[in-house]
């Protein structure tokens, strides 16, 4: 990013860094360009890509975007957020420890578990709201800190600054995944984190009609690195679908306010209505972490969960009896989401493993979309009303 970009806020960088890529006819939007290779002018001569997988005028657009609004020097975009951790994890080699959460995403979970696991690197999971835990469970093998907060589906918080301490005085790196909140809520960089990974299948596209995940980077170093493993791996995302994410992300900005909003509406809502058992969501006063919520983020999200009263079948009927609210797992698009992890989003782990995270079968995790918070009230009532009788 140029110092001209340096000054720029970030819902101008949202819509302006790299957009402009038309030369020919002056497009104010990115072109598409559907080519698998690109014609050399002569030997070693070319326009700056030689083929697709290794490079794309459009997908180096929404690079570009992207780490403007981390606040880091370069990205890759990735076809998922799966591909975006894969990449990161190919910074280690058999032997390796990582530590991370033990509430961390449900496929992150199944990735290091299972496949990681397999071909030599160790883990260990732990409750990182305390970075006592995260420094207990340090080892001379431990080579990274895996950051994920909110956690999903609890919303609890992980002290990024006081996690990014531990993993300095160790020398070791970190990672954060900073899906739930997107760049405009939550920027790890400024709290001492090495990389960033998204799923821009989330906030950051936020029309839930695309799959893609991005790695940010703020030193040269592991920027050379992760383009070196996303093109030998072959993770980079198609033309079309960076397309996609680069348009979805310039209303970033407004869309995060009306999410945020909207959530914290429904969660005042929730708290006070007589079939709730208990809200989780950062923005609300009597939340565990709501003082670390307001240091280390800039908004609160549009992500909460509640326990309802009555069990399983009361859980099923609020969300099948909702109109606004799609039965649905995934978030972060601009249409209201709810779901019950016990049974959807979180089935991956274990029982004892979902009860150990405080899931229960009255759990329901919602994604506030961006409509009218008052109709997503009233639907919200007349569902848990329905859902009582
Ligand atoms: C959805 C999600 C992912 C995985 O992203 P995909 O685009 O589905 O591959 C990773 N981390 C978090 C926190 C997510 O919510």
């Amino acid at each position: 990013m140029n110092s001209d970009q340096d000054s720029l806020h970030f819902e101008t960088r949202c819509i302006h860094v790299g957009v402009d890529k038309d030369s020919a006819f002056n497009s104010c939007t990115t072109p598409i360009y559907p080519t698998s290779t690109f014609r050399w002018e002569g030997l070693g001569q070319t326009k700056g890509y030689d083929y697709t997988r290794s490079g794309n005028p459009t997908r180096r657009a929404l690079e570009e975007n992207l780490a403007a609004l981390e606040g880091g020097i370069d990205c890759r975009a990735t076809s998922t957020g799966m591909s975006a951790i894969n990449a990161v994890l190919h910074f280690f080699k058999p032997g390796d420890h990582i530590i991370a959460g033990h509430d961390i995403y449900g496929g992150t979970y199944r990735l290091f578990d299972s496949v990681f696991t397999g071909m030599g690197l160790k883990f260990s999971f732990v409750n990182m709201e305390k970075p006592e835990n995260v420094k207990a469970a340090l080892t001379p093998a431990t080579k990274c800190i895996w950051i994920e907060t909110p956690s999903n589906p609890l919303l609890n918080l992980v002290d990024i600054q006081a996690v990014c301490a531990v993993a300095k005085a160790a020398g070791v790196m970190t990672i954060a995944d900073n899906t739930f909140m997107s760049p405009y809520c939550q920027r790890p960089f400024e709290f001492g984190v090495d990389v960033v990974v998204h799923s821009t299948t989330k906030y950051l596209n936020g029309h839930s009609d695309v799959v893609g995940g991005a790695v940010i980077s703020k030193t040269k170093e592991h920027a050379e690195r992760v383009g070196y493993i996303v093109n030998a791996l072959g993770l980079a995302c198609s033309p079309f679908d960076a397309w996609l994410v680069l348009r979805g992300v310039k209303t970033l900005g407004p869309r995060m306010e009306a999410h945020q909003r909207g959530a914290m509406a429904v969660a005042q809502f929730l708290a006070r209505h007589p079939q709730v058992l208990k809200v989780y969501y950062p923005g609300l006063p009597d939340h565990p972490h709501h003082e670390l919520a307001k240091r280390q983020m800039t908004g609160f999200g549009g992500m909460l969960s509640f326990d309802v009263k009555g069990g399983r079948e009361v859980a099923g009927k609020v969300m099948t009896t909702s109109k606004l609210f799609a039965m649905a797992e995934s978030l972060g698009g601009v249409e209201s989401l709810i779901e019950h992890p016990d049974t959807m989003s979180h089935l991956s782990m274990t029982p004892e493993a979902r009860k150990a995270a405080g899931i229960t079968e009255n759990t329901l995790r919602v994604s506030v979309g961006i409509e009218h918070p008052d109709d997503l009230i009233a639907d919200l009532g007349k569902a848990l009303k329905a859902a009582a009788s």
